[in-house]
């Protein structure tokens, strides 16, 4: 008999004689050893790692196995799920039902030997209930508060329900518009990404992750995932590692310092090594230079997927492919050495961790160490005090959609909307005037939301024709073409321009002209739809699906004025829509109040501030195109020939920049000065900078700041965002913005992975863009 199945004999066995020692028959005949596997409820005295320890010190290798596992819902459901949760589970995700949630936890707090509490864990990336745009909106607001406000609601919501882990904030860098996930993060910048990161840190943990209305908050995916070869998800990924540290771990550093606990591995090879098999990202990074004392939980399957798959009919081996590892056990060795302590979907750890370790293959002090990292966070939620959720299952339903989230959701969407064009001041639309609301997503619920919707329900949404329509009565509709799931299967329909899964083939011209008819002027809803982007849905062009940008062209056939208005979960290429559009909004997918807040931006009760938080190329053959790239022997120059170009398009830039992004109003930004004009590697100095609001409204600015390194041992990219603020300013107003600068800002890191200061001159830029170009010096000495 192996020694986990003879444990296990002696647990249950022991647990009767302990039973039979409660009621007083064999009362003190028990050895040390057999009163360990007593049934005991943890004691409540002590610090946290006493606390810890005490419990570890009383579990049997089975129920430390069964902690470190982490199954989804569908695993807990029913009589066997219940069975799991008695075996001593240690967390469950995605079940977000109150009730079935208050009793699998009531099963493990009452009737497993040590009522260890359950983590409940979901991916409230923007929202539980009450959606908000997608964080790649929310990056464009460049407002933390707006990342920070839907953390903070989605926490609260989650928790009524019973959750204590949520798996974001998602802070994966990336270069990639044609990877679906782009949508789930904030953008193409390191910086940009660490402050919105650290915002949602905030708004999900506060200063206690244990407060009734908190989450313990999981960045992921550790690490790199950002950067799929070709855009497809799950696809390997192979970079320097100054690269590595430069643009892609910075903002889980951020994350980590603003308080998160427990983190995810990504599915992704990095080098060669996959995310959940990676000992340089969990046990060098993260765990060591870091020190971070919470849990590493696999991402879906992934411990799995490090097998090899059969050389013939490898379909019949679900969840392989990496090839790092040759079977179960040894995937589940690899990833348990590599630095995962939670396994999430599949069971390696906890079914071969006995056999692993009577080889040798892991050892007790691996899992011990698991085990008390996975202890320490429930413990730190308060779950062994509060196990339940604050509300009864049947309360929990009041606390969604509270009109404060619902007023919140509806500021970060209108804070996140991004200002393309707007040529001859097209927008903002006067009310008065009859509006014409056309497009496929003019009357949509569905797809507002967005992709990794929590619990959302399409229901909860305000479209934008009623959005419209409430400020701008009477207004007419036509949605020109549907965005589904097309009838016939894509790749046998003989036009290319009709190749997309998601239809939009057929423009209805008279309904489009019955709606203009009698309009003053045109709002047109276009874009992608939710599945379109999030996991697992990657495009191999950046276009507007289908036909709609000939459903554009028939709206400007009218002659009425119109604005565009573009919902999407990543930065597509417009070259064509520019060219047909005088007013273009960015409104990404904005969420709940998509309807009320397009039509506060578009009718002019909120100036639009928001600015690109990734680069919007012409064209998908541009891909990868980002601001802070590093420069090349042969810059790009229109000009002359032998340089870094594509010969097919006109610019040396993508369409739209990164922090690109109008307002009704104008702004200047000048006098930018430095308060030193040398500073020691180890020292700080101040850039202000003066921006003034020159137009006649009232609007927002982000002012922006970028540095550059002209000369160092690694090529240093072009610019490198250190500093934004978004500011409100009335007509005529000046507000002084002032950045520090550290060695953070003008060091780098080397392929070591070490930050290196070198002396030298460094170049600061001032700006409302990625553009920007007024500048001033300093010198490390
Ligand atoms: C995703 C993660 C997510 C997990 C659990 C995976 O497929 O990559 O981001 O947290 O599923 O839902």
């Amino acid at each position: 008999m192996s020694r986990f199945r003879l444990r296990a004999v002696i647990a249950v066995a022991l647990v009767a004689i302990g039973a039979a020692a409660a009621g007083g028959v064999v009362a003190g005949t028990q050895s040390s050893d057999e009163a360990a596997l007593a049934p005991i409820r943890e004691q409540a005295d002590g610090s946290i790692e006493q606390r810890v320890n005490r419990l570890l010190s009383r579990m049997t290798l089975e129920e430390k196995l069964q902690q470190i596992t982490l199954l989804p819902d569908f695993r807990v459901a029913g009589e066997a799920g219940e069975q799991e949760v008695r075996n001593g589970l240690g967390a469950v995700l995605s079940l977000t039902d109150p009730e079935r949630i208050r009793e699998l936890q009531r099963i493990a707090v009452e009737e497993t030997r040590l009522g260890i509490p359950l983590l409940f864990a979901f991916d409230t990336i923007h929202g539980f209930r009450t959606i908000f745009p997608i964080p790649l909106g929310a990056g464009a607001s460049f407002d933390p508060e707006v990342a920070a406000d839907d953390a903070r609601f989605g926490a609260r919501e989650s928790a009524a329900v019973g959750l204590k882990q949520t798996y974001a904030p998602m802070v994966d860098v990336s270069h990639e518009p044609r990877w679906g996930r782009i949508s789930e993060a904030a953008g193409e910048d390191p910086y940009l990404n660490s402050v919105m990161g650290a915002a949602r840190m905030k708004g999900t943990q506060g200063s206690d992750y244990s407060a009734e209305d908190k989450l313990v908050a999981s960045p992921k995916h550790f690490a790199a995932y950002g950067e799929p070869e070709a855009g497809r998800d799950y696809n390997t990924t192979d970079m320097s590692i100054q690269r590595l540290w430069n643009l892609y771990l910075p903002p889980f550093k951020a994350a980590l310092d603003a308080g998160a606990d427990t983190a995810m591995c990504s599915f992704n090879a990095l080098n060669g090594v996959p995310g959940c098999a990676n000992s340089y990202l969990m046990n060098n990074i993260l765990k060591g230079r870091w020190d971070f004392d919470g849990f590493v939980e696999s991402d879906w399957t992934a411990v799995a997927e490090l097998r090899a798959c059969p050389p013939v009919n490898p379909e019949d081996v679900p969840e392989c492919g990496h090839g790092v590892a040759e079977d179960g056990p040894g995937a589940a060795a690899l990833a348990l050495n590599s630095g995962v302590d939670m396994e999430m979907t599949t069971t390696f750890f906890r079914d071969f961790g006995e056999q692993l370790l009577d080889e040798g293959r892991i050892s007790m002090g691996r899992i011990n160490d698991a085990v008390r990292r996975i202890l320490r966070v429930k413990f730190r939620a308060g779950l062994f005090e509060n196990p339940y959720a604050p509300f009864e299952p049947d309360e929990a339903k009041a606390q969604m959609l509270r009109p404060d989230a619902v007023a919140a959701a509806r500021k970060a969407a209108s804070r996140s909307m991004v200002l393309l064009k707007n040529d001859g001041g097209i927008l903002p639309l006067d009310p008065s005037k009859k509006t014409a609301v056309i497009g496929p997503l003019a009357k949509n619920q569905h797809d507002m939301l967005g992709p990794w919707w929590g619990r959302g329900d399409d229901e909860d949404v305000v479209t934008v024709f009623d959005g419209i329509d409430e400020q701008s009565p009477g207004a007419t509709f036509a949605a020109g073409c549907e965005l589904s799931n097309g009838e016939v299967p894509f790749d046998q329909d003989p036009d290319p321009k009709d190749r997309d899964p998601e239809g939009c083939r057929s423009i209805d011209t008279a309904a489009v002209n019955a709606a203009l008819a009698g309009a003053q002027h045109v709002v047109v809803a276009v874009g992608e739809t939710r599945e379109m982007s999030g996991e697992a849905n990657a495009r191999s062009t950046l276009d507007l699906p289908g036909r709609q940008e000939e459903l554009i062209q028939a709206v400007k056939a009218s002659g009425k004025p119109y604005a565009v208005v573009l919902f999407n979960g990543r930065p597509l290429a417009l070259e064509n829509v520019v060219a047909d559009t005088p007013a273009l909004l960015e409104a990404w997918f904005p969420g709940v109040q998509a309807g009320p807040a397009v039509a506060d931006v578009v009718f002019g009760k909120v100036n639009p501030g928001g600015k690109l938080p990734a680069s919007f190329p012409y064209r998908v053959g541009q891909v990868p195109i980002y601001y802070n790239r590093e420069p090349t022997g042969r810059p790009c120059n229109k000009q002359v020939k032998w340089n870094s170009q594509h010969r097919d398009i006109p610019s040396c830039n993508p369409l739209f920049v990164f922090g690109h992004g109008l307002s009704y109003t104008t702004f200047e930004v000048s006098n930018l000065q430095l308060s030193s004009s040398s500073v020691s590697r180890n020292g700080s100095l101040r850039a202000s900078v003066q921006v003034t609001n020159t137009g006649g409204r009232r609007g927002d600015e982000v002012v922006q700041l970028y540095i550059h390194d002209p000369v160092a041992s690694l090529s240093q990219p072009v610019r490198r965002l250190r500093g934004f603020e978004r500011v409100t300013l009335d007509p005529g107003q000046t507000r002084t913005v002032t950045f520090t600068l550290n060695k953070n800002d003008f060091g780098f890191y080397d392929n070591r992975g070490r930050l290196v200061v070198e002396p030298g001159r460094i170049d600061v830029y001032a700006g409302n863009s990625s553009k920007a170009d007024m500048v001033q010096s300093f010198t490390v000495r």
